[in-house]
């Protein structure tokens, strides 16, 4: 039987408060699936908060967060519940 083709979901989603963000960059540096860009729009603060350039790379690893000195992003994976695994 052949494999059901299923399309590509996100894995993973980013969310930023954008507000809090102080624009220093380390989490598009530090995005191991080059996620994020820079906005080329600024926040209240005067600074550019980062936005998902390809939010379909996103795997949810949270390493943004980690990054982030301000906790003004985070990534969260999804969609773990139709992966069923049998132990036995
Ligand atoms: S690491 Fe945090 S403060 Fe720095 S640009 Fe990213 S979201 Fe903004
Ligand atoms: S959760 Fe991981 S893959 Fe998604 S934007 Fe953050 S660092 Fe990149």
């Amino acid at each position: 039987m052949a494999e059901k083709e299923k399309p590509k979901k996100p894995k993973g989603e980013v969310h930023v408060n954008r507000e809090v963000c102080k624009g220093c960059g380390f989490c598009v540096e530090f995005c191991p699936s080059h996620v994020l860009a820079l906005d080329t729009a600024f926040n209240r603060k005067g600074y550019h908060p980062p936005v998902a350039a390809k939010p379909e790379a996103c795997n949810g690893c949270n390493l943004c967060g980690l990054y982030c000195p301000d906790f003004a992003i985070f990534g969260v994976r999804l969609g773990k519940a139709e992966e069923d695994s049998d132990e036995g």
